[in-house]
């Protein structure tokens, strides 16, 4: 990895500053590895800002031969302005997270071309003809890799940065590594975990419909003592190197490729935050879709596809994780030596099986988390906002909102991933108050 780090890794030296496109473009054509892919002169390159994103400036370069995608951190948060400052780090967490998850799953990120520290600037593949997942999901469409991927994704991503994997010497330089993105978490422990359940200047939520439920949450002290709970394994559990924000507007899809991006909030956390984060986005799709209907049941096949991958998300990440963990299980934990012979290993099987337990219980919690603020806090989601007529849009988040409140009060109710499509199901055709 250190010689791949050095042939992509530039001048650390360069004072920053906001590369507008001409600047790009001269910047560009200085730096071999990316002339070269991009092939031709540097003067009939395109250049495109994209600029869907909440945080960073990102273009798109074609040239005669390839594309390339640059993204440069912005001191501050794009969406909100100049108000909001936010570190220029974030980039380096993001090139080291990514060069992390291109050793372990090579192809389901995009491979890094070049990075400058001080610019705060990563160029990497252009990931094409992919879409954003959520937009897909929007649309209806059916992603049959999915599944699969992101298994893969979260199963090696996550059981390779654990300390079943790793020496304690090697984890902790791992999470020493990714402890300067604090401001990064801090963002999350406050629009996630904190926010959604106070009064905060940011939230919003579909008034009028939503204004008791959200007046509700806010005053649900059982609640307000299970998202802290939620918080501070997120504060306090660097079980391995997360993602950190692996929502469907982070995927890019095609029927037949899976691309993981912007792993820009990565650090050593709760593995239940991440494939939390999955099933809620899939989970949101699904209550998201009566709101996209053309006619009562057009969607049908779409939902029943995604029920299934929810639970396929869960079954497959277990699966392969558990197998890294029996073949590969090398690290510091669980010493092999304390579990001899026949009897070790139908012992030590036993407490794999508790810790997937342990680890489903954290990603309902986190997933519950995840659909709560996308509805009643600061950012919320397409799925939803989408939906046209304001009171439907409306009923779908209030089924949603119902389904992530019984997820993080009651998690005994959902041992298994089954529970939860049950649960989505049945929530998928309830009726609040407002709409009878
Ligand atoms: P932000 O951190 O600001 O959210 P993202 O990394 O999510 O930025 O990128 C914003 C958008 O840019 C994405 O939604 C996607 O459309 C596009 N994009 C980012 N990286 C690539 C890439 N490697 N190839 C193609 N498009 C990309
Ligand atoms: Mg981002």
């Amino acid at each position: 990895m250190s010689s791949e780090q050095g042939s992509v890794a530039g001048p650390p030296q360069d004072e920053y500053r906001i590369l507008h496109e001409a600047d790009l473009r001269d910047y560009l054509a200085a730096v071999p590895a990316v002339a070269a892919r991009l092939g031709g002169a540097a003067e009939a390159w395109s250049i495109g800002e994209v600029g869907d994103g909440n945080l960073n400036l990102v273009f798109i370069v074609k040239g005669a031969d390839g594309g390339v995608a640059v993204k440069q951190a912005l001191p501050y948060v794009r969406l909100v302005g100049e108000s909001w400052p936010l570190p220029l780090s974030r980039s380096h967490y993001e090139y080291l997270a990514l060069t992390h998850q291109a050793r372990l799953v090579p192809g389901l990120v995009p491979a890094v071309l070049h990075h400058n520290e001080g610019l705060a600037l990563v160029v990497m593949e252009l990931i094409e003809p992919h879409i954003i997942m959520r937009k897909g999901l929007i649309a209806g469409a059916l992603y049959p890799r999915f599944v699969g991927d992101i298994a893969t994704f979260m199963a090696r991503t996550l059981f390779f940065s654990s300390d079943l994997a790793l020496t304690a010497a090697k984890k902790k330089e791992g999470i020493a590594a990714f402890a300067g993105n604090h401001a990064l978490c801090k963002i999350t422990e406050d629009l996630i975990f904190t926010d959604p359940y106070r009064v905060a200047e940011q939230n919003r939520w579909t008034q009028p419909w939503l204004d008791a439920t959200a007046a509700a949450f806010r005053e649900d002290l059982d609640l307000h003592a299970a998202i802290s709970r939620l918080k501070l394994i997120f504060l306090n559990a660097p079980e391995a190197l997360i993602h950190g924000d692996l929502h469907t507007g982070s995927i890019m899809v095609t029927e037949d490729s899976t691309v993981v991006i912007d792993p820009e909030f990565a650090f050593y956390g709760p593995m239940g935050f991440d494939i939390g984060a999955v099933i809620a986005n899939l989970l949101m799709a699904y209550l998201a879709s009566a709101g996209h209907e053309t006619s009562s049941g057009a969607r049908r096949v779409f939902e029943v596809w995604l029920l299934e991958t929810i639970e396929n998300v869960w079954t497959e990440f277990s699966h392969e994780f558990l197998e890294l963990w029996r073949t590969e299980g090398h690290g510091d934990a669980y010493p092999l030596t304390l579990f001899p012979g026949p009897a070790g290993a139908a012992r030590l099987e036993v407490e794999r099986q508790a810790y997937m337990a342990r680890l489903f219980g954290d990603t309902v919690g986190f997933s519950a988390a995840k659909i709560i603020r996308r509805i009643l806090g600061l950012a919320h989601n397409a799925d939803f906002e989408l939906i046209e007529d304001p009171r439907q849009r409306a009923i779908c988040e209030a089924r949603s909102l119902r389904l992530a409140r019984a997820m993080m009060l009651e998690p005994s109710a959902f041992p298994t991933i089954g529970a939860v499509t049950m649960a989505a199901r049945m929530v998928r055709d309830w009726l609040p108050d407002f709409a009878n």
